[in-house]
């Protein structure tokens, strides 16, 4: 049987910051199409939080939300309590050589980093305030596979990349 793979999918400021008061602090239509053209099809975990700021399951994928909470139950959702379930629903979920994506947020990511083989990341090339971040990670362990580099004239020429990174073998 093929091994699964475990992605880490993100989009992140110069200063790591992912999340501010429960929701993303930039607006870049691009980026949320990038995301919809990854994860389309496929599985997607994220934890109770991130799953509450976008406030409905996604179509079209199937979505893990994990929680402690007990009796939490999200109709078109599977609700695990441990990240060990929710690799084990994932297991269940895939078929073939689909894509397991970790969508967030911070707890979550840095839960996810020591078995995830690829991380797919926006890199938002300026600092936004925020209260949520992008763990620090070993950036020997991993290579740079693609860096596709963008600028968002309506948002003042905002520059970001969309860059892929395997973990070395
Ligand atoms: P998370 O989304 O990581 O959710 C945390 C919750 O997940 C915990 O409170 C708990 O839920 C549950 N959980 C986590 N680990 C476990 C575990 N091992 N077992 C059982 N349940 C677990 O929260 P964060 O606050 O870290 O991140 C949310 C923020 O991140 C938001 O601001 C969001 O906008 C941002 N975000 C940004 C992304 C980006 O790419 N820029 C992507 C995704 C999110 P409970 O409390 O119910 O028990």
């Amino acid at each position: 049987m093929t091994p699964l793979h475990f992605s880490i999918l993100v989009a992140m400021s110069k200063n790591r910051v992912i999340g501010r008061d429960n929701r993303l602090p930039w607006h870049l239509p691009a980026d949320l199409k990038h995301f919809k053209f990854l994860t389309m099809g496929q599985t997607i975990v994220m934890g109770r939080k991130t799953y509450e700021s976008i406030g409905r399951p996604l179509p079209g994928r199937a979505n893990v939300i994990i929680t402690r909470q007990t009796g939490y139950e999200v109709p078109g959702a599977i609700v695990v309590n441990s990240v060990d379930d929710a690799l084990q629903v994932c297991e269940e979920t895939s078929v073939g050589n689909a894509e397991n994506f970790i969508i967030g947020g911070e707890n979550l990511y840095r839960q996810a980093l020591k078995f995830c083989q690829r991380m797919y990341v926006t890199e938002i090339l300026r600092d936004y305030e925020g209260n949520v971040f992008f763990p620090e990670f070993d950036r020997s362990e991993w290579e740079e596979k693609q860096r596709d580099k963008h600028v968002s004239e309506k948002d003042d020429n905002l520059e970001y990349h969309f860059v892929i990174y395997d973990r070395k073998v």
